[in-house]
């Protein structure tokens, strides 16, 4: 893996020449990771350069998450933008609207879950139940170290069984455990699905799809992306599938800040 920045200059013309699909996730991407998921809020900066990459031509821009769509949408608040919410099961922007279907039976077990969850979780200090509607997670970030084995313990004896009858699928990410319904939807199948709608408009365009995560889920991502693309993943160099790194959130804002100044710079030229 290769920082990005020593690529840069390499990079400059394709950045500036093609269309770009900005695929962004938010926490630990836009934002540091915060103890509490609810104080994870965007910079100023970072917001800025979101909002204006959102009004130039030539660029497309998707927020994919693990949030709820409703709680992403909340934390950046900006218009011209797809976010996809419950990392892809749930989808808003210009002209996209999708929503995964799901069966009355999954919501029923998903409810169980959250019932026995909430009652042999409750005695664990720190634990939060977040029901997201399509999904509920799990975070123990904020558990003592000793509790975290029996949390995922209590967790695995609850969902077991229904992972076996194939009712849900469980996926880890950074101190959640998440429970999801048996679809095979992920990261990786929402950017190559929302690529193909954006390469029907732009006919022979010559696109680059832009990936940018630091979470097990994305790397769903970067393996589907990976030939045809800019992979980029945050928190320095370690075993990813994306090509290039970035050492944190404060390098992706800088980076985007660059993409800005080069797409500009083309404006400018032009006229
Ligand atoms: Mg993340």
């Amino acid at each position: 893996m290769e920082h990005l920045f020593f690529q840069l200059n390499k990079l400059k013309d394709v950045l500036k020449n093609k269309f770009i699909f900005l695929f962004l996730d938010y926490d630990g991407t836009l934002t540091p990771i915060v103890q509490n998921p609810d104080k994870a809020v965007i910079s100023r900066k970072t917001k800025e350069v979101i909002r204006s990459l959102s009004k130039i031509p030539h660029c497309r821009m998707a927020i994919i998450s693990g949030r709820a769509l409703k709680d992403i949408k909340n934390k950046i608040g900006l218009e011209g933008i797809i976010y996809a919410g419950n990392h892809g099961l749930e989808i808003e922007g210009p002209k996209i609207r999708f929503k995964a279907h799901v069966s009355i039976r999954y919501r029923a077990t998903l409810r169980k879950i959250k019932s026995i969850l909430k009652k042999k979780l409750s005695k664990i200090k720190g634990v939060i139940i977040e029901d997201k509607g399509l999904t509920l997670s799990v975070h123990y970030r904020l558990v003592d170290i000793k509790d975290v084995q029996p949390v995922k313990t209590i967790f695995h004896e609850a969902v077991a069984h229904y992972i076996i009858s194939n009712k849900i699928k469980i996926r880890p990410g950074k101190k959640v455990l998440e429970i999801r319904p048996p679809l095979e939807w992920d990261k990786g199948k929402i950017v190559l699905w929302l690529l193909a709608g954006l390469k029907f408009v732009l006919g022979k365009e010559p696109c680059l799809p832009i990936y940018i995560g630091d979470d097990m889920t994305d790397e769903d991502a970067f393996r589907a992306l990976k030939t045809m693309s800019l992979t980029v993943f945050v928190g320095g160099s370690k075993s990813s599938h994306a090509r290039y790194y970035l050492k944190n959130t404060q390098e992706v804002t800088e980076f985007l800040g660059q993409i800005l100044k080069i797409k500009t710079g083309e404006r400018i030229c032009r006229n």
